[in-house]
């Protein structure tokens, strides 16, 4: 699942192809992508309109039109964005959902095999903050993602570390990869309830989170399964991976072979020597 370098990855390649240019028109070919909302009425919203800025918040990207109009996608499982030539056989992509047709002569593909990724117009800054407030917490690549803030996240929840980290609603963007390399460069086990952490590992964990994200977007995003980038081209994050699914390979600090647990209901890949589980009377 693509994860806030992907979707900053593929932010960074759509944004010049996209901006300054009109979105002349946008097809729905699949309605799932933005139930409940009728296909024509996302069409009729956004046809015509001059794209001001490609965003991200979180793992949503966010087409900024005029008039304050936003487009906002998902791509959850599956789900990519290619930009090609209007000259392309479009056609003849497989799991093609949604078509943009810019000006200027280029298109931009929602493909998704797995149909879950999605697709949301909203009216007006108002809506789009309302909309991110009730989903998102903070961008952990914003100068607000300090250990303070972090700090005062985890202050006496007795969620495992793991589960916190994937939680959307308090840091936006981490994902299963990212919250295992974080918790690795921090030394910290997926299992160690967040509220009791101390200060120096809070402040680890905020920096480590910090430094797998940027790692993830130097790296261009990961490429497990279906990721591509604009051009279709793969990540190669994956490489470059400390821990996540390495099992039994040796941890690159100790040499101890790395094991794979279940934390948050995902597969989960520690040093056990690097990452010591919690005491009972911790818990
Ligand atoms: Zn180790």
């Amino acid at each position: 699942m693509p994860e806030l370098p992907e979707v900053e990855t593929i932010r960074r390649q759509l944004a010049p192809a996209m901006e300054g240019r009109r979105l002349e028109e946008l097809a729905v070919l699949d309605p799932r992508w933005c139930m409940p909302a009728h296909p024509d009425e996302v069409a009729d919203a956004v046809h015509g309109r001059l794209i001001e800025g490609v965003r991200r918040r979180g793992k949503y990207l966010v087409v900024v039109l005029e008039d304050a109009v936003a487009l906002v996608m998902h791509l959850r499982m599956t789900g990519t964005l290619l930009l090609v030539p209007q000259a392309d056989d479009t056609p003849k992509r497989p799991h093609l959902r949604v078509r943009m047709t810019l000006s200027g002569g280029k298109r931009v593909l929602f493909c998704d095999p797995r149909r879950f990724g999605t697709g949301v117009v909203l009216l007006g800054e108002e809506a789009r903050e309302e909309y991110f407030a009730a989903r998102l917490g903070v961008e952990p690549l914003d100068a607000a993602f300090t250990a303070e803030a972090l700090r005062e996240l985890a202050a006496g929840r007795r969620a495992p570390v793991k589960s916190f980290l994937l939680t959307q609603e308090r840091i936006a963007g981490v994902g299963n990869i990212y919250a295992d390399e974080a918790l690795f460069r921090a030394r910290i086990h997926p299992l160690r309830p967040v509220g009791t952490l101390k200060r120096p590992q809070l402040a680890a964990l905020r920096d480590a989170v910090v430094e797998s994200l940027e790692a993830g977007i130097d790296a261009r995003g990961a490429t497990i399964d279906d990721f591509r980038h604009a051009d279709g081209a793969r990540g190669s994050f994956q490489d470059r991976f400390l821990v996540h699914r390495r099992e039994r390979e040796p941890c690159p600090e100790c040499g101890t072979p790395i094991q794979k647990l279940r934390a948050a209901g995902r597969g989960t890949y520690v040093c056990p020597r690097c990452q010591p589980r919690p005491r009972r009377r911790s818990m």
